[in-house]
């Protein structure tokens, strides 16, 4: 498939021409557009698990189709209208949602406003709190720090539509001991938040304790 019988709208393609070479889709690429955008008419309600090896091209595949939703969504309802945040990507790491926000940026169409939440010694909340007010589309961040600013106020969830959660074998452990640390931030966002999950590998018991923690059906894409 090419991306454009996928639905990636001409400046989904552009961008990803001009800032990254890339023209044709991956294997992942192909199947998660299928699976987050377009007219399926569960599209944007059902959780989904993004498996596949690493450098496989994930971190495109779910950014890809999010992004060309959110920015969709925004044309038709006239640019700025919310300031908070509409996408949410968790992940294990400082330097792994510095890379994620690397590719935001990057692709950077649509006018869509993102901003890295960590928590270290040059991430001062202050001026994260500060970001946030001014209006930020997208927030990338671990979830110490989200779910921090989410319990003070800071970070207004209402508008969520969708959390991924990037390497979610690392973010909620092997044996699901760190699904504590991702709670309450699940518990603070709408009913209908739709979680896009991303993994390497899924043994069949990880995959047991995810759909318990989702209390839903999780549909695997690979
Ligand atoms: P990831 O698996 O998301 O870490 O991506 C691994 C590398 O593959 C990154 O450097 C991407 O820029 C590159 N990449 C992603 N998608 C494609 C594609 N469709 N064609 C060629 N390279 C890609």
């Amino acid at each position: 498939a090419r991306f454009a019988q996928l639905g990636a709208s001409d400046e989904v393609r552009a961008a990803l021409k001009e800032s990254f070479k890339i023209e044709r889709p991956s294997h992942i690429q192909a199947q998660s557009y299928r699976a987050l955008s377009g007219d399926a008419a569960d599209a944007s309600q059902r959780h989904i698990l993004l498996a596949d090896q690493a450098g496989s091209g994930k971190t495109l595949a779910y950014l890809l189709p999010l992004l060309q939703r959110l920015q969709g969504i925004e044309a038709e309802q006239g640019r700025s209208k919310s300031k908070r945040p509409r996408l949410l990507v968790l992940t294990p790491t400082s330097e792994l949602a510095t890379q994620v926000r690397d590719v935001v940026k990057n692709l950077s169409f649509g006018g869509l406003r993102s901003r890295s939440l960590l928590a270290n010694n040059v991430s001062k909340p202050r001026t994260q709190i500060e970001a946030l007010k001014e209006g930020v589309d997208i927030v990338i961040g671990t979830p110490g720090r989200v779910a921090r600013l989410i319990e003070e106020g800071k970070m207004l969830t209402d508008d969520v539509e969708a959390v991924v959660m990037d390497e979610c074998d690392v973010l909620l452990g092997d044996s699901f001991e760190f699904a504590e640390q991702v709670a309450p931030i699940r518990n603070a966002l709408r009913q209908d938040a739709q979680f896009v999950l991303v993994t390497a590998t899924i043994p069949d018991d990880v995959l047991r304790q995810l759909k318990k923690f989702f209390e839903s059906d999780i549909r695997v894409v690979q």
